[in-house]
């Protein structure tokens, strides 16, 4: 009693199957994403050798080269780490058993999404309501 959520109208009825997600051909995911994970591991040890590119640069051009390149690393370098943190939550979310529930309505992932974005934190209507606010 005094248990339902919120008094939001919904269209269509809030389905959710709990337990019985995991079974559901989950571990294709499961091992996707830990491929990623090795990947951007991978990927982020790579980024070292050009931050420590030492030498002094001969010119000015060479610098300026030099300066892009850093930066350009830089921002690879938050990329994969913003990936690298998605992967990590979605394998905390698998262990929670809350993964594969948007993080806004609360309504589950379709599981072809997940199959193409296996970090997905949102449904698809979510999505994009999110990215037409910014
Ligand atoms: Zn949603």
């Amino acid at each position: 009693m005094g248990n339902e959520r919120g008094g939001t109208a919904v269209k269509g009825r809030i389905r959710q199957r709990p337990a019985t997600f995991a079974s559901q051909g989950l571990r294709p995911l499961v091992s996707a994403l830990e491929a990623s994970k090795t990947a951007l591991h991978r990927e982020m040890g790579g980024f070292g050798v050009v931050d420590a590119a030492g030498g002094n640069p001969a010119d000015e051009t060479d610098q300026a080269v030099l300066e892009q390149e850093v930066v350009f690393t830089c921002l690879l370098k938050q990329r994969v780490k913003m990936r690298l943190d998605q992967v990590e939550q979605a394998m905390q979310r698998l262990r929670s058993r809350s993964y594969g529930l948007c993080q806004e309505c609360g309504r589950q992932i379709p599981l072809e999404r997940l199959r193409v974005q296996p970090d997905a934190t949102f449904c698809v209507p979510c999505k994009s309501r999110l990215e037409s606010r910014w």
